[in-house]
C-alpha cells in the first residue's frame, strides 16, 4: 500500500526541528524504517514528516566519565560496529547486531527504536539492564528519565507530544562485569519472540551485581527484580540460575500470537534468562 500525500521537511537544527513539530499534522522520523510502514499501512497518516537526518551533533558516540552516551540518531549499525561501544558496552553492541538485518541496521536508530517501543524490541532489555539514562528535549528544556520509567506499555513511552530523545547514557562496562543478550527471534523479521539481557558482577566467587532485562515476553520491556534478588549473593553455580530464571515470568501477562502462545513465551522466558545468566556469569569470571 502506498502511504497518503505528507510534506517533507528537514530541519538543520534542534530549534528548528521542535519549531515544525508543533504542529498537531507534524510526525518526526529517524530512520523511517519503522514510521514508513506505519504510514503505508494507515496506521500513521502524518500530514507532515520532520526528518531529523541533517539535524547535526545527534549521531555522536562520546565517552564522558563514567558513562557512554549515544546520540539518538546513531544507527544500529554504528552500535554493533563502533570500537568504542564493542569495548565498554558490549552489551549495547549485542544487543544492536541482533535487530533484523543488514539494511534495517544501517539505516534504523537507536532514538528511534526506544520511541517506537515495540513490545519485541531488542534494546529495551539492554537498556534495562544497563540502567540507562534517556535525555529528552522539549522547546526551552529538558529532562532525563531512566529506562525503567520510560518504558510504560505496548507502544507507549514517557514521551509527551513535541519532546525528543536526544541522547541514551549508558555505563561503562565494570571490571569483573560479563553481559549476554540471548533472544528467540522470529525468523522472519528478526523481532524478539522473547529477549534477555543479563549483566553479572562477580566478587570473591560470588554473584555481586545482577541485572535482567526482557522483551518480547509482556505488552513492555521490564527488569525482572525478582531474576536478581534470588541471584545476588550465589555463587552463580547452574543450580542457582535455575533457581533464579524460574521466576522471570511470575506476574507478567504474557504475551500471545501468532508466533508463539503466553505459554511457550514463559517457557522461553526462562530458558533464555539461564542462557543469558550463564553467559554473563562466565564473561564476568573470565576477566
Ligand atoms: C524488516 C524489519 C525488521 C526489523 N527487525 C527488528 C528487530 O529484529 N529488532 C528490533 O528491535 N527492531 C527491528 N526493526 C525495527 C527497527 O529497529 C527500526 O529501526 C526501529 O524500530 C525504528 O527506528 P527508526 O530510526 O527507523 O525510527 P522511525 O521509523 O523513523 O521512527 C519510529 C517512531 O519513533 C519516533 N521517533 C523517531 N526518532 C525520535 C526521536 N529522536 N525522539 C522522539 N521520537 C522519535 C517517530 O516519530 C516514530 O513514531 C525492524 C524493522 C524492519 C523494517
Amino acid at each position: 500500500m502506498i502511504a497518503q500525500n505528507f510534506d517533507y521537511l528537514t530541519p538543520v537544527s534542534l530549534a528548528e526541528a521542535f519549531d515544525l513539530l508543533n504542529d498537531p499534522g507534524a510526525k518526526v522520523m529517524a530512520g523511517g524504517m519503522s514510521l514508513i510502514p506505519m504510514m503505508k499501512l494507515r496506521l500513521a497518516a502524518p500530514e507532515r514528516v520532520v526528518d531529523l537526518r541533517h539535524v547535526p551533533g545527534l549521531n555522536k558516540i562520546q565517552q564522558d566519565g563514567a558513562m557512554l552516551r549515544i546520540g539518538a540518531m546513531t544507527t544500529h549499525h554504528e552500535l554493533e560496529s563502533t570500537p568504542l561501544v564493542r569495548a565498554a558496552c558490549p552489551l549495547l553492541a549485542q544487543a544492536a547486531a541482533a535487530i533484523g538485518d543488514v539494511q534495517v541496521r544501517n539505516v534504523g536508530t537507536i532514538g528511534g527504536s526506544i520511541a517506537h517501543a515495540d513490545p519485541s524490541a531488542d534494546y529495551p532489555a539492554a537498556l534495562q539492564a544497563l540502567e540507562a539514562e534517556i535525555r529528552i528535549a522539549h522547546r526551552g528544556g529538558e529532562r532525563t528519565v531512566l529506562a525503567k520509567d520510560f518504558f510504560q506499555d505496548t507502544f507507549t513511552t514517557a514521551l509527551e507530544p513535541n519532546e525528543l530523545i536526544v541522547e541514551i547514557s549508558v555505563p561503562l562496562e565494570a571490571k569483573c562485569t560479563g553481559a549476554s543478550y540471548q533472544k528467540m527471534l522470529q525468523p522472519a523479521s528478526g523481532f524478539a519472540i522473547v529477549g534477555i539481557a543479563a549483566r553479572v558482577s562477580m566478587d570473591g566467587g560470588k554473584v555481586s551485581m545482577v541485572r535482567v532485562g526482557v522483551t518480547g515476553l509482556g505488552g513492555s520491556s521490564y527488569r525482572a527484580a525478582n531474576v536478581e534478588a534470588l541471584l545476588v549473593g550465589s555463587e552463580g553455580s547452574a543450580a542457582d540460575i535455575g533457581k533464579a530464571a524460574a521466576v522471570v515470568a511470575e506476574g507478567i501477562d504474557a504475551n500471545s500470537d501468532i508466533h508463539a502462545s503466553a505459554e511457550y513465551r514463559a517457557h522461553l522466558a526462562r530458558v533464555y534468562t539461564a542462557r543469558a545468566l550463564s553467559a554473563a556469569i562466565a564473561r564476568a569470571e573470565a576477566q
